[in-house]
């Protein structure tokens, strides 16, 4: 088979999907599906559809264009703040896009206007993660402008945890999320369809036992893809951890005997472990470095430790040698080595399952239309 490869299992991911799916609908949660991590790989996506999310969610234009281009049709939000530069592609393609800026707001509305349409806008609000969002004490004006603006409607509001800062959601921080929400239904007169109470690092308060106020929405990417919490990285209970493997292949194999003592030039690295303590072991280098995943996110089978990786090589040390060239090796990934071994032009992606893809008549992409109303 060809490698470097991704084998994708898509029955896992639609397994994960409704698993959660279950768990967060008796507490009034529903599910979006994230897919940046795998570039909004259309597979991966229906599955997520399939399995119960309610749309789909990716952070970049390029991918939200792949799954329209291969003919899902369900609601997609942008959950990225828009590019003033990307106006037009994001009101074509999404039905809701994530903002901060009421300039780009702006633009959006005169985008879907050029278009006779309504473009849905969910305003991010800053609850401690420090990366994207409005103040809580500016997002009422803002709010009213939106409700006020022509050509965008104003969906709800969203906040997000756990990406620049290790911040988890408490009870407090929800449930002043809800009072924001309450005050600018009352400062607009209008009810906000959607309260999108943060990512996968949401999960842990989302299926605790405190009430979860008006969220109604999480946007959830690792937890599907990979059966875990974000933020204590354990494993959640009954999901499937394998959905995604990297399988490499084996050029070299030698059983280094004597360590060649190189001078260290650089003293920061003087504390790698280049060769294995027990010369016993078998060093085995694999087809696969750094130009193509996060060597550090790589979980390599039992007994087999890493040593290090370049551009082009990952170095592992294994207790045999029956690994000769030609072998393949089978890697489990976290996030981030998933992500960009998704986005590594020489890395093949290749379906593991034999149910064929699925006809395309998921959800309805609805988007109003100002012709028809
Ligand atoms: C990446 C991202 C998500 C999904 O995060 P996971 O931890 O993968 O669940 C949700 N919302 C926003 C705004 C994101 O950027």
């Amino acid at each position: 088979m060809i490698a470097p490869r991704v084998e994708i299992a898509p029955d896992k991911i639609r397994h994960n999907t409704r698993c959660l799916v279950d768990r967060l609908k008796p507490r009034g949660i529903d599910v979006t599906g994230v897919t940046k991590a795998v570039c909004g790989h259309p597979a991966v996506a229906i599955a997520m559809l399939e399995g119960g999310a309610i749309g789909l969610a990716d952070a970049r234009i390029s991918n939200i264009e792949r799954m329209r281009n291969a003919g899902i049709t369900c609601p997609i939000s942008m959950i990225r703040t828009p590019m003033l530069s990307q106006v037009d592609q994001v009101v074509e393609s999404c039905d809701v896009s994530y903002n901060t800026e009421p300039a780009v707001v702006a633009e959006l509305a005169a985008a879907a206007q050029r278009r006779r349409i309504v473009h849905n806008v969910i305003l991010m609000v800053e609850m401690g993660d420090m990366r994207e969002g409005i103040s809580p004490k500016n997002l009422d004006s803002i709010a009213r402008c939106v409700f006020e603006t022509p050509g965008v409607a104003l969906k709800g509001i969203g906040t997000n945890f756990s990406c620049l800062n290790k911040v988890a959601p408490n009870s407090s921080v929800m449930a002043e999320l809800s009072s924001l929400v309450s005050d600018i239904e009352e400062s607009c007169g209008s009810g906000l369809e959607t309260v999108s109470g943060g990512n996968s690092s949401s999960l842990t308060w989302a299926l605790g036992s405190g009430p979860t106020g008006r969220t109604n929405n999480l946007r959830l990417g690792e937890a599907i893809l990979l059966g875990v919490d974000p933020l204590s990285h354990q494993r959640i209970s009954g999901l499937h951890n394998d959905a995604f493997t990297l399988a490499a292949e084996v050029i070299e194999t030698t059983t280094k005997s004597e360590a060649i003592l190189l001078q260290i030039v650089d003293s920061g690295f003087s504390s790698l472990r280049l060769l294995p303590e027990d010369h016993q072991r078998t060093r085995i280098i694999l087809a696969i470095g750094l130009q193509d995943t996060d060597a550090r996110g790589l979980t390599f089978p039992a007994g087999i430790t890493f040593i290090g990786a370049t551009s082009d090589h990952l170095i592992v040390d294994a207790p045999d040698c029956r690994m000769r060239p030609g072998c393949e090796m089978k890697i489990q990934m976290n996030y981030t080595a998933l992500m960009r071994a998704m986005s590594a032009p020489d890395i093949v992606q290749v379906l593991h399952d034999d149910t064929p893809l699925p006809r395309l008549e998921l959800v309805e992409h609805s988007r109003p239309d100002l012709a028809s109303m």
